[in-house]
């Protein structure tokens, strides 16, 4: 079902409802518009491109939704879900939506479904174990040498699938200065964390002050090398990265920062260009997407995610197979499906493009990386490697002095054995497009004794 979304925003106005839409929105203008009817359109732009009016402005009751999803509000469902775990997308990332359903991923993200009220018993509301783990309010410290900062409850977007449903949302405050000092005494006594997160919420819906006074107060302690900023703002409020925002966060080098794109449908001229302000400041950038049913479990969704946001200077950074949270049971996927995504990339696009799929461990176990399995045989003299393509490849272990040539004659039908003990090196597959290149280059070439073809 394909409906025309967008100009229905203008529907959620505070302010000038009987605005045009602002010309991010893609409506076609007249050729010959009357002057007074330009201003009106550039002060809708201007609007649009505010960051506290698209956060003013955010979908955030059942009345709001249903001037675009006829029918949902009378659910009530919908009601209970929304009491549970509040809603708010911002008109921007409403933009983005393509198909008024829970098909569109935009949509399956950011709409309260009924399906969030239907939990089983494996599932929790604080799986991580995150608050066992916290030495003072708001601070989180599992690994040894970093610790976590909620410096916020509020989200310019409340993610469905939010890890923290818990918190995110439900009582829209930041960090007092009271808990604030609380926090850089907790630093100051640990000297072993050098690493700091600052999370939420997201970070990035504070004002530049208060952004400032977290960072300024964390930077004060000696022994905190690098803070990393947690936020999804790039991807739902671009327009939140100002050049002011970002002279600010430049002061505080080395800073990173990791955002949370999921799906290609994401990746926009203002996300991209959020992303270019940043990088431009110095700033590395990270992606920390989750791996979501119904969003991005395709091999090709996550393929095009990844060359997308190389391409806005972005790293790949963690693929998180999804935690075992309440409310989230609709958006999870096996993890073999996470593993077959990995497969799929490796080969296929560049190693920088590719992120580290982790299962983040239930009891505060902290992050576990799941690969497609490439080891697949060891001796004490060699270790049999799978690559990519199913060729197998064995790697002598240092002091190994056999050529496996000195073994050629003996070899019949070629196996993991023949590798792992040195009698065979490789056994390629047959007909793959990098063999194919390679007997073009050197059409005489020998594959050699040791190397076996097999059909893949
Ligand atoms: S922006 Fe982050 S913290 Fe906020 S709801 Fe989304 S996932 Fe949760």
């Amino acid at each position: 079902m394909q409906q025309q979304f967008i100009p229905s925003l203008m529907g959620i106005e505070e302010e000038q409802s009987s605005d045009p839409p602002p010309s991010t929105l893609r409506v076609e203008e007249p050729p010959s518009a009357p002057v007074q009817e330009q201003v009106t359109k550039s002060k809708a732009l201007l609007q649009w491109n505010d960051w506290r009016w698209q956060i003013r402005n955010r979908i955030r009751t059942l009345q709001d939704l249903s001037s675009y999803v006829p029918g949902l509000s009378n659910s009530e469902n919908l009601h209970a879900v929304i009491a549970k775990y509040p809603m708010a997308i911002t008109p921007y990332y409403a933009s983005l939506i393509r198909r008024i359903d829970f098909s569109d991923p935009v949509f399956r993200m950011s709409v309260p479904n009924p399906q969030e009220m239907c939990d089983p018993p494996c599932l929790s509301e604080d799986p991580l174990e995150e608050h066992e783990d916290m030495p003072v309010p708001g601070l989180i410290h599992r690994y040894r040498d970093r610790a976590l900062v909620i410096a916020t409850t509020t989200c310019s977007m409340y993610c469905r699938h939010c890890t923290r449903k818990r918190i995110a949302g439900t009582r829209e405050s930041s960090i007092s200065p009271r808990r604030l000092a609380q926090v850089v005494e907790y630093l100051r006594a640990t000297p072993e964390i050098s690493d700091v997160i600052i999370s939420g919420g997201d970070p990035l819906t504070m004002s530049d002050a208060m952004i400032e006074s977290v960072l300024s107060a964390i930077r004060s302690v000696p022994s905190v090398q690098i803070i990393r900023i947690g936020t999804r703002v790039p991807v739902v409020l671009p327009m939140r990265i100002t050049d002011e925002l970002v002279q600010m966060l430049r002061k505080y080098h080395p800073l990173w920062i990791n955002t949370h794109f999921n799906h290609p449908n994401e990746l926009t001229p203002e996300s991209a260009a959020a992303c270019t302000k940043l990088a431009d400041a110095g700033i590395p950038l990270g992606n920390q997407s989750v791996l979501l049913r119904g969003v991005n479990d395709q091999p090709q969704i996550i393929e095009q995610l990844c060359r997308g946001l190389v391409r806005i200077r972005v790293r790949p950074y963690y693929l998180y197979q999804c935690d075992l949270v309440r409310g989230v049971e609709h958006f999870r996927t096996s993890v073999r499906a996470g593993i077959e995504i990995m497969e799929y990339l490796r080969g296929r696009v560049s190693g920088l493009a590719i992120p580290t799929f982790v299962v983040d461990a239930p009891h505060g176990g902290g992050k576990i990386p799941v690969l497609p399995n490439y080891v697949v045989s060891m001796s004490p003299t060699h270790t049999v490697l799978r690559n990519y393509e199913g060729l197998l490849v064995n790697y002598p272990e240092p002091g190994v002095e056999t050529a496996a040539d000195e073994f050629t004659e003996q070899i019949g039908t070629p196996g993991v054995w023949e590798l792992s003990s040195g009698r065979a090196s490789v056994i390629l597959p047959a007909k793959t497009q990098r063999g194919q290149r390679r007997e073009k280059l050197r059409p005489k070439r020998n594959v050699g004794s040791t190397a076996f073809l097999f059909d893949a």
